[in-house]
């Protein structure tokens, strides 16, 4: 049977991904993991150019399996997508985030920027605005610490419906921004059509900064184009000093990466922003 195919699926390495599905569509499995508090959001701060304090952090999410333990999103965010668990899970991300953001503020802690990610059928999702609505009154967080990351795929679907429901979370107060930059195949005059304010020039422009100069032209020019439309950029993957010196002379506004910090528990965040948060 399929059940028995997939449990014998579990033992081996090989082909996992399709065992997380299987035990994503058994019944409820995905809810389950929720409800029995397997899932948790790490923190990666985001770091400001211009004194290296943590301005922001993005969220992302891990999964500590009971038997597996721990399940990298790249595994099992796709399944999830798949199966449409990302709503319920998506949902609870955000909800998550909004209150580790107000639990930071009662602490006392200088208030920071909080970057969710957004998967593309989280984004088609007809009610995504009411929901974010409800978490912001539930949470009575200020909507401007709250910012969605979007891929350049999800803007490119339906753009009319896209630009419209990105109105209605600006008007919300909430933060907008374009995830994995480059990577798509979109153009910066492109996305100058949405009301987005800053943007992640991906991890694998940043890599080899200072070995290809292509890539170097390539970043150097995004960022000096990105600043005249007024967009702040965010470059992803820093992990040397190297690639620091020089996003930092291109006048990337922040950084994150490896070089600063791995993405971490709240609590551990907590500690780190009390000593590299900004006054
Ligand atoms: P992403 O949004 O591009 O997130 C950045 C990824 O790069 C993270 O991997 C982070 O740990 C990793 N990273 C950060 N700095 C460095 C560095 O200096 N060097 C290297 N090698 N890697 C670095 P992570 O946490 O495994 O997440 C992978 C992807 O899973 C994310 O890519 C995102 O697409 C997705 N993801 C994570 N959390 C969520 C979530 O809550 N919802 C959705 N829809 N997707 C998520
Ligand atoms: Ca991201
Ligand atoms: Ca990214
Ligand atoms: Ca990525």
């Amino acid at each position: 049977s399929k059940a028995s195919a997939h449990n014998g699926c579990l033992l081996y390495d090989a082909g996992m991904t399709e065992c997380y599905s299987a035990y994503l569509t058994l019944g409820g499995g995905l809810r389950k993991a929720i409800e029995e508090g397997q899932f948790e959001l790490y923190y990666q701060p985001k770091i400001r150019s211009t004194d290296e304090y943590a301005v922001g952090a993005e969220a992302l999410l891990r999964w500590h399996h009971p038997e597996w333990g721990m399940i990298p999103p790249d595994q099992f965010i796709p399944v999830a997508e798949e199966s449409g668990l990302i709503l319920p899970l998506g949902e609870w991300v955000i909800r998550r985030a909004c209150q580790h953001i107000q639990e930071w503020q009662s602490l006392g802690l200088p208030p920071i920027n909080v970057s969710v990610n957004l998967s593309g059928r989280q984004f088609l999702q007809h009610d995504l605005v009411d929901i974010v609505q409800g978490i912001l009154t539930e949470t009575k967080i200020d909507p401007k610490y709250l910012e969605l990351e979007l891929t350049e795929s999800m803007l490119m679907s339906d753009a009319h419906e896209t630009i419209k429901k990105l109105h209605a979370f600006r008007e919300m107060g909430i933060m907008l921004s374009i995830d994995d930059f480059g990577t798509g195949y979109s153009s910066l005059a492109y996305l100058k059509k949405f009301p987005i304010q800053s943007l992640k020039i991906d991890r694998s422009f940043i890599q080899d900064l200072g070995v290809d100069s292509d890539d170097d032209a390539i970043v150097k020019a995004t960022i000096a184009m990105a600043q005249s439309l007024n967009l702040k950029v965010v470059a992803e993957g820093v992990e040397s000093r190297s690639q620091m010196n020089l996003l930092t002379n291109y006048q990337c506004q922040e950084v994150q990466g490896f070089l600063f910090a791995k993405p971490m528990s709240s609590t551990d965040f907590v500690e780190y922003l009390n000593n590299r948060g900004p006054d």
